[in-house]
């Protein structure tokens, strides 16, 4: 029988749960046991493809073609174990359903109620991620705080849950540390408790996020408040590697205390492998800049996976790395200190988006990395942009461009793909997850993925125009991958130069610690040949 653990957060969002919901995960699944996830956002749209990654982060892409919320890149990124867009469950899907099922009749003489039309549906929901893959445990995160409107539903499904079948609730919630007197304050914390509580819910783990670990009293003063044993009470601390956090929270004991209290085989946890990993990001080696130019790089969080990608590929490496954000617009408008950081950097990398603003700027980074030979790396709109770069300035196209972004272009050497024509709803409907790319020997990107066939997940309308192909590649320009048709561009890069590729698809999703994506991998490769050229002028 499968076994459920709820997350829930308090006082702030953005607290850590994701976090320490992936934590959990990878402290079982070191223990042997089999773990499932299903992120819970409350929000009433259908999933996170139609959300502002400026203000909620990345979306993030699932094998199946999911577009989800990013918490499911801590998931992956930690159990190495792909997600679907069943592990994600949003407001919108649950209504969306309910209200199918009344229109078909199915409830014919009912009258719908949240209780318990709606939360059946969630529990029904939860339950199926424990059918789809049969794992022992499913970690359930409730997205946002306690005492949100939109999520009682869930926290109302979760209390019923815990009649049915064999469940767990952690708690996470902020403890502030007051620097001046050094103190540690719980007060945030026992209300986020007593929120719970007010659900019918009784934690039995708290889990305080704190800046440093918290004292002794402390633990027992949130102990108490909490009426749990203070060996219920875990802290997780800020530490510079995100990976370190499931060694913190085991070294405390949390493993234990979760078999304990899930009649779960103690099994002794072995997470020396993942010991090695977190240490190999901690490297004195030499310092690696890469430039990232995109439009959203005020919220970081809009470029998690590659933000990760390029960590997993330089600890790998052992060197350490700093991104540069460059802020396409300011590239646009001549900003002197924009475009110092793309001079600086040993490297430039050109995300994804969408839309007119910023995308001169990305091109004008571009075509910097193209004339100094920059090592650089495109990705999805970055390739799109790297094609229109090269149409203007070395097949001399001008006023080449994407359609997207002007449709009476001269040029439309990036134009919406056929099939994307008759679409017209906007949720779920671009060419998404993962699909074949097939790779051309004798590449830069057969020597990167030494093999002729991967499968890389994808999110994008427009494509590379074919009526441009013979053109592009006549001027020098290679297709190293390409869809298994042919006909639809995947990888292109330009061989003349020390390191320039750019990718259709969205190679950080597939990143992990220790096993770097190898686009990025030769990125950091390249960048740290930069870094000993640099060295060297220095010397001289
Ligand atoms: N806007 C472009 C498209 O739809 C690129 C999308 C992306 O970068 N994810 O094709």
């Amino acid at each position: 029988m499968p076994k459920y653990i709820f997350v829930t957060g308090g006082v702030i969002s953005s607290v850590g749960k994701g976090t320490v919901a992936a934590s959990i995960g990878k402290i079982l699944q070191s223990r042997g046991y089999s773990v499932d996830f299903l992120k819970i956002d409350p929000y009433v749209n259908v999933d996170a493809g139609t959300l502002n990654p400026y203000s909620h982060g990345e979306v993030f892409v699932t094998d199946d073609g999911g577009e989800t919320d990013l918490d499911l890149g801590w998931y992956e990124r930690f159990l190495d174990v792909p997600m679907s867009r069943l592990n994600n469950l949003t407001t919108g899907q649950v209504f969306q359903e309910v209200i199918r099922r009344e229109r078909a009749g199915e409830y014919l003489g009912q009258c719908v109620q949240i209780v318990t039309h709606v939360t059946d549906e969630i529990k029904r929901r939860i339950r199926l991620v424990a059918e789809r893959r049969g794992a022992d445990i499913i970690i359930v995160e409730i997205g946002g705080t306690v005492g949100d409107i939109e999520a009682q539903p869930f926290y109302e499904a979760a209390r019923q849950m815990k009649l049915e079948e064999e469940t767990l609730f952690v708690h996470v919630s902020l403890v502030i540390y007051l620097k001046t007197t050094g103190e540690f304050k719980t007060k945030a914390l026992q209300h986020s408790v007593n929120e719970l509580r007010r659900t019918g819910i009784q934690p039995d783990i708290i889990v305080a996020r704190s800046e440093r670990i918290i004292d002794e009293p402390t633990r027992r003063k949130i102990a108490l408040f909490g009426t749990l044993p203070k060996e219920a009470v875990f802290c997780s601390y800020d530490t510079d590697v995100i990976y370190e956090v499931p060694l913190i929270l085991d070294q405390q004991g949390l493993g234990d205390y979760i078999a304990k209290h899930l009649s779960l085989r103690n099994v002794q946890s072995d997470l020396a492998e993942w010991r090695r990993i977190v240490e190999t990001f901690k490297s004195n080696g030499p310092l690696v800049k890469i430039a990232v130019c995109g439009k959203y790089t005020a919220l970081t969080d809009s470029y998690i996976s590659i933000k990760e990608a390029l960590k997993h590929a330089s600890a790998y490496q052992n060197a350490r790395l700093e991104i540069l954000w460059v802020d396409a617009e300011k590239v646009e408008r001549d900003s002197i200190e924009e475009f110092s950081k793309l001079e600086e950097a040993h490297g430039i990398l050109v995300p994804g988006g969408f839309g007119r603003r910023g995308s001169e700027g990305k091109i004008i980074a571009i075509n910097l990395a193209r004339t100094q030979d920059k090592p650089f790396l495109g990705i999805c709109f970055g390739l799109q942009m790297a094609v229109v770069e090269f149409s203007r300035n070395v097949l001399g196209l001008k006023g080449a461009n994407s359609t997207e972004h002007d449709q009476d272009t001269p040029h439309p050497v990036i134009d919406l793909m056929p099939e994307q024509r008759q679409t017209e709803q906007k949720g779920g409907t671009m060419r998404l997850g993962s699909l074949p790319v097939v790779i051309r020997k004798g590449t830069l990107a057969y020597k990167l993925y030494e093999s002729e066939l991967i499968h890389q997940r994808h999110r994008h309308r427009y494509e590379v125009n074919p009526a441009y192909h013979q053109k592009l590649t006549g001027a020098g320009l290679v297709f190293s991958g390409l869809s298994p048709d042919g006909r639809r561009v995947e990888i292109i890069e330009l061989p003349s130069k020390k390191y320039f590729i750019a990718t259709q698809y969205h190679p950080e999703f597939k990143s992990r610690p220790g096993k770097p994506e190898p686009v990025f991998r030769g990125l950091i490769a390249a960048a740290l040949a930069e870094v000993k050229i640099k060295d060297v002028q220095v010397k001289v």
